[in-house]
C-alpha cells in the first residue's frame, strides 16, 4: 500500500507592539531579565487584564493577509495548566472565537502549480516566561530561574487546516513557512526573528493510505526553533512512521522531542487534548466587536503583499528566479525601486544587487536597511559602467569603498583619479596617443603579431587609469591595426 504524508503547523509569532498584551510593560527583547514586568503580566492577585487595541489590528492585518474571514465577536479564553514560567495558572488564549478564522496561503505546490494551504484559524494569546537553566542540557541543570519579561507579550498563533489543500510533503512544508514569514515581515506586525524566539513552530505529522479520507494518528514536535532543525525532526518522523506502518504498527498520537545532536525525535508524553486544558472564556475580558469600519481602517494599513510586489519587479523586465530574489525581502526590493527610478539598466541593477551588493552585506554582516550607501549612489555606479565611462572591476573597487565610507561614486572616483571616459572620441584619441608613442609595438601588430595588443591595452588603460572597458579599447586598437 501506497501512504501519504500530512503536515501540519501551529506558528507562534510575536507581535512587535510597543507594550504588552495587557498590561503597559515596554515589549524589550534585550532589557535585563524580570525589569518589566508588573502585577498584571507576573499575575498577581486582583490584578486585571487592559487588551492592546494595537495587538487586536495586527491580527485582523495577519487575517486579512492571509484571506480569513474576520470574527465579527471575538472572546479571550483561559487555558488551564502549570508550569513556572506561568504566573498565573493560566494563559489568555483564544477558543471558541478566534480573531480569525478558515483562509488560506497560497504557495507554489510541488507539481508546480499554486497551491492555497489552508488555514483553520488565526488567534491571540499571551507569551509565557522564559527559563533560563544552570546547565546547557536540561537534564544537567541543578536549577532554573525564570524571567517574566517575555511573559503578557502578544503571540499570534496561526493553525493550518489539516482538511483544505494540507502540506504534502518536506518541500512544501518549508515554502509555506519561508512564505508565512516573508508575509507577517511585509505587513509589518513581526520581525519574525528565529534566533530570537519570534517566530517558532510546532509542527505535527501523520500518515495514511495515499487518498484516504482519515488522518492517522499525529505525532507533534514542539517549539523548533530553526528552519533546518524543522526539517531534520520532519525527515526523521515521515521515515519513523512510514517504517512502523510497513511493519504493520499504527503510530500513536504523541507529543515528541527532537534532539538536535542525534537528529532523532524521542517520545515525550502522550499529547494532550483540548478538553486537558479546561478551557472556559476569560471573566475578567469580555467579548470584542470587530465592525466592518474597524476591519476597512486595518484594511487601509496594508501595504503591497508579496505576490504583487513579485508581479511588478518581474515588469521592470526582470527574470522570475532574479524576481523571486529581489522580493524575498521587502526592503531589498524597495531599494532595488528606488535605483530604478535613476538608472534604466533595470536588469544590471538586479545583477549588481544580487551579486555585489549581497556578497558586501554578507562580509558586514549587514541588513539592506543598514547599507551604509543610498540607492540612488548605487543607480549612479551602475549608469557608469552602462556608459561605458568605467570598467566592472574599476566599478567593484569602487562598490567597496562606498561601503567603507558612505560616499557617492563621482566622490570617490575623484578622489582616487580615475579618469572618465566622457565620449567614444576621447577613447579613439588617447588610442592614437598610445598608437604613436609605441610605434614599435604598433607596426608589429600591423604586421601581423598579435602579442603587442595586450601590451597596448594596458598602455591605454594606464592613460585612461583603467577608467576604459578594456574590450572596447581591443576594439579600436583591432580597428585601427588589423583590418
Ligand atoms: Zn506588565
Ligand atoms: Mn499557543
Amino acid at each position: 500500500m501506497r501512504y501519504e504524508t500530512i503536515i501540519g503547523f501551529e506558528t507562534h509569532v510575536e507581535l512587535k507592539t510597543e507594550s504588552k498584551l495587557f498590561c503597559d510593560c515596554p515589549v524589550r527583547y534585550e532589557a535585563p531579565p524580570n525589569s518589566e514586568v508588573c502585577p498584571v503580566c507576573t499575575g498577581q492577585p486582583g490584578a486585571l487584564p487592559v487588551l492592546n487595541r494595537r495587538a487586536v489590528e495586527f491580527s485582523i492585518k495577519a487575517g486579512l493577509a492571509l484571506n480569513c474571514r474576520v470574527n465579527p465577536n471575538a472572546r479571550f479564553a483561559r487555558k488551564n495548566y502549570f508550569y513556572p514560567d506561568l504566573p498565573k495558572g493560566y494563559q489568555i488564549s483564544q477558543y471558541e472565537r478566534p480573531f480569525c478564522e478558515n483562509g488560506h496561503l497560497e504557495i507554489l505546490g510541488d507539481d508546480g502549480q499554486p497551491y492555497p494551504v489552508g488555514i483553520k484559524r488565526i488567534h491571540l494569546e499571551e507569551d509565557a516566561g522564559k527559563l533560563v537553566h544552570s546547565a546547557d542540557a536540561y537534564e544537567a541543570a541543578d536549577y532554573s530561574l525564570v524571567d517574566y519579561n517575555r511573559a503578557c507579550v502578544p503571540l499570534l498563533e496561526i493553525v493550518t487546516d489539516h482538511t483544505q489543500n494540507p502540506l504534502r510533503s518536506l518541500n512544501e512544508a518549508r515554502r509555506y513557512l519561508e512564505k508565512l514569514r516573508q508575509m507577517l515581515q511585509y505587513i509589518e506586525i513581526s520581525d519574525c526573528v528565529i534566533e530570537k524566539g519570534q517566530f517558532r513552530c510546532d509542527v505535527n505529522i501523520s500518515i495514511r493510505p495515499e487518498g484516504g479520507a482519515d488522518y492517522g494518528n499525529r505525532s507533534e514536535i514542539k517549539n523548533m526553533a530553526s528552519f533546518r532543525y524543522m526539517m531534520d525532526a520532519l525527515d526523521y518522523e515521515v521515515k519513523r512512521q512510514r517504517r512502523l506502518l510497513a511493519s504493520g504498527k499504527w503510530p500513536v498520537q504523541e507529543t515528541r522531542l527532537f534532539d538536535e545532536k542525534k537528529k532523532i525525535t524521542l517520545p515525550m508524553r502522550s499529547k494532550e487534548d483540548a478538553p486537558d486544558y479546561r478551557y472556559f472564556p476569560d471573566p475578567d475580558l469580555t467579548e470584542i466587536h470587530i465592525d466592518e469600519a474597524f476591519v476597512a481602517r486595518v484594511r487601509d494599513t496594508m501595504p503591497e503583499l508579496p505576490d504583487q510586489k513579485l508581479d511588478r519587479i518581474i515588469q521592470y523586465g526582470i527574470p522570475r528566479a532574479d524576481a523571486l530574489i529581489l522580493t524575498r525581502d521587502r526592503a531589498v526590493s524597495g531599494f532595488f525601486e528606488e535605483c530604478a527610478l535613476h538608472c534604466s539598466e533595470h536588469r544590471k541593477i538586479a545583477n549588481w544587487i544580487i551579486k555585489d551588493l549581497f556578497r558586501l552585506l554578507n562580509e558586514h554582516a549587514l541588513s539592506i536597511s543598514a547599507c551604509p550607501f543610498l540607492p540612488r549612489d548605487f543607480a549612479d555606479l551602475i549608469n557608469y559602467v552602462v556608459q561605458d565611462k568605467i570598467t566592472d572591476a574599476i566599478a567593484r573597487t569602487v562598490l567597496e569603498e562606498m561601503f567603507q565610507t558612505g560616499e557617492a561614486p563621482r566622490t570617490i572616483i575623484g578622489r582616487k583619479g580615475i579618469k572618465l571616459i566622457r565620449d567614444p572620441g576621447e577613447l579613439e584619441k588617447i588610442c592614437s596617443e598610445v598608437i604613436e608613442e609605441q610605434a614599435e609595438a604598433a607596426s608589429r601588430v600591423r604586421d601581423g603579431s598579435t602579442e603587442p595588443v595586450n601590451f597596448l591595452i594596458g598602455q591605454v588603460m594606464k592613460k585612461t587609469r583603467g577608467g576604459a572597458n578594456p574590450k572596447k579599447i581591443r576594439e579600436i586598437l583591432q580597428r585601427r591595426l588589423m583590418t
